[in-house]
């Protein structure tokens, strides 16, 4: 198995490289050059088991033999017995055909643990078998940075620097990264915003040259293994509801289109899935693109579900280069004219998306109303982002007969802001994270100035 580029022209690579890679050198993002397949009687073995051997059978064509299957298998073992329930992500009945699929038992109560709680060890394995060790750099508003840094804290051969906007994170986030007190982790708040972070971080990945020959690491929802680690859930909520007996739809609250990248990716492996729908908030690029073939950015806004507050949706390139039949040209094309003026898919493409996608936008006033609704009809609490997957589900549900299953994609305390502006008195952090505003904490404030902060990385890493 090897990895090709989405525009056609970066070198094909190895699972190990992939990994070690983020965006290929063409500017396109990488896909496995074919799809592996599960036959019906392997998904049906799959029933039953742990979520770490289902992990474990999933993941393993895509890594092509290049770790050797016990190493595998404890790899997976180990990432998933962070999370605090049993199950890693148990699936919780609404009504007679619709699950919440819970994706956010893992260390910092978001389903981004999934993938990094894996990402970090695989780098970390290719690392240490290299005998080299790399740097990590990210900017965040508050969500991504806690789940990569839990992610790394235990990697012997990596050093990760997390920058975010000084006093412009709530307590909890800042606290869910600062409060880990390990070597390797390191916390920078800036003086100055969230696009002043992200600046210095793009500016350090083009010229390198402060490192000194180390290899700088990107852990972004581009590097393959982070889609790869979330097929997994899909292939085990579908297959405890019956799958490959019976179809399932999926509906993923979206942004980056990571996660239902990875749902469709199963599909395509041969898991039955009737229909995927897209939820976003206001910032509504992929429903604008699906429903009016309005491929077009327009201004962030700040919404009450900021972990999906986005203007261009990173990982739709992946899906655009399937829907055009892997045409890397065509995509680029697209995707370079997108850059600079409003867009539109070619009718082909768009039908053979329609088939499988729908999708639904939910602003911020309709959000508040979900979650009070949902609490009526189910008693759940519902974090902002889940409540746009439960609105699109239900509006757009297409056949009632087919299981339902919406990804909850963070816990409702982790965004007490919106549940309390719903109207309930807010939500307990779970009992693994209540001490969290007491836990001692450990950060650097620098200026917004680039010189300033690669002299601090330079220096501190290990
Ligand atoms: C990142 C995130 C999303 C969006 O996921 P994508 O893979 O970017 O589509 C949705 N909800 C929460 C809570 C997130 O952290």
């Amino acid at each position: 198995m090897r990895y090709i580029s989405t525009r056609g022209q970066a070198p094909a690579l190895s699972f190990e490289e992939v990994v070690l890679t983020g965006m290929a050198s063409d500017g396109g993002l990488y896909v496995p050059e074919t799809v592996p397949q599960f036959s019906a009687d392997e998904l049906a073995d799959m029933a039953g088991l742990s979520y770490a051997e289902i992990a474990f059978r999933v993941m393993k064509p895509f890594v092509n033999g290049e770790i050797d299957d016990e190493t595998f298998r404890a790899l997976v073992t180990d990432a998933y017995a962070t999370f605090s329930h049993d199950a890693v992500v148990p699936l919780n009945q609404l009504d007679a055909n619709h699950f919440l699929l819970e994706l956010f038992h893992g260390p910092t109560l978001a389903f981004k643990d999934v993938a990094l709680q894996l990402l970090g060890r695989l780098l970390d394995h290719f690392l240490s078998k290299r005998g080299e060790r790399a740097v990590i750099m990210g900017a965040t508003s508050g969500d991504t940075g806690s789940a990569a840094i839990e992610g790394c804290r235990h990697c012997d051969n990596l050093d990760i620097f997390i920058l975010h906007p000084h006093n412009r994170v709530s307590e909890v986030q800042r606290r869910q990264m600062t409060s880990v007190l390990a070597d390797n982790v390191f916390n920078i708040a800036i003086e100055g915003n969230f696009d002043d972070a992200q600046a210095m971080v793009k500016a350090s990945f083009a010229d390198q040259s402060f490192l000194g020959g180390t290899r700088l690491v990107a852990v972004n929802s581009i590097n393959w293994a982070r889609i790869m680690a979330q097929i997994v859930y899909y292939v085990a909520s579908a297959v405890a509801l019956g799958a490959p007996r019976r179809s399932v739809s999926f509906c993923v609250p979206s942004a980056n289109f990571g996660n239902v990248f990875a749902g469709y990716m199963a599909y395509r492996m041969g898991l039955p899935v009737e229909r995927f729908v897209i939820a976003t908030n206001a910032n509504d690029i992929l429903h604008r693109t699906l429903a009016d073939n309005d491929f077009s950015k327009t201004e962030l806004k700040a919404t009450l579900a900021p972990s999906m507050d986005i203007v261009v949706s990173s990982n739709f390139e992946r899906l655009l280069f399937e829907a055009y039949e892997r045409d890397g040209a065509a995509v680029a094309a697209l995707l370079e004219r997108f850059q600079s003026e409003p867009s539109a898919l070619a009718d082909a493409p768009l039908s053979r998306l329609r088939e499988k996608f729908s999708s639904h936008s939910v602003d911020d006033a309709t959000i508040l109303e979900v979650i009070r609704e949902a609490h009526q009809r189910t008693h759940e609490i519902l974090d902002p982002h889940t409540a746009t997957g439960y609105r699109a589900a239900e509006r757009v549900r297409g056949d009632a007969a087919v299981p339902m299953i919406t990804l909850a994609t963070a816990h409702p305390a982790k965004f007490a802001e919106a549940v309390v502006k719903a109207g309930f008195p807010g939500v307990p952090l779970p009992p693994h994270m209540d001490d969290l505003l007491e836990r001692e904490e450990r950060y650097t404030v620098l200026p917004a100035e680039l010189a300033a902060v690669q002299r601090f990385v330079a220096e501190n890493r290990r």
